[in-house]
């Protein structure tokens, strides 16, 4: 079965995927689906505005493996956690500073919303990182939530 990596322009499936699920997907057992796609196009949006930002990195070496799904059976994380429906991705900035961007969680949350997320981790919890997730809440403004 012929699979493609490329999601959009700066996003790839390993990027999303452990190593176990990717290989899962390459050899056809695992639909693309698993992660929702307006995960994919908010954080899209999050690059163009962003720069460089690096989710999962397993595939260029690097240490991070559950940063976007996660599987049932993996420990890393609330059991619950949007990570386990494809829903959430941890996201690391490399081009603009973190202090910048969780200025504009806290003053300029609409940023977000646009984007087409609807919630966020407490950025005073996520040092480094942004958690955030696409999917039904019932506010008009971006949901925060503490990890
Ligand atoms: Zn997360």
């Amino acid at each position: 079965m012929q699979t493609i990596d490329r999601l959009t322009k700066h996003l790839a499936v390993y990027e999303y995927l452990p190593r176990r699920e990717y290989e899962l997907y390459k050899s056809g057992k695992l639909p693309i689906r698993i992660i929702d796609w307006r995960l994919i196009r908010a954080d899209e949006a999050f690059i163009q505005r962003y720069g460089t930002t690096l989710i999962n990195d397993w595939y260029f070496g690097g240490p991070s493996e559950m940063c976007g799904y996660r599987p049932w059976d993996c420990d890393v994380g609330a059991n619950y956690s949007a990570h386990r429906h494809g829903r959430a991705s941890d996201k690391h900035p490399k081009k603009t500073t973190w202090h910048e961007i969780a200025k504009d969680v806290i003053w300029q949350p609409d940023i977000f919303l646009k984007m087409g997320f609807a919630v966020v981790e407490n950025t005073d919890k996520t040092l480094g990182w942004f958690h955030l997730e696409v999917g039904q809440q019932n506010k008009n403004t971006l949901q925060i939530v503490n990890p």
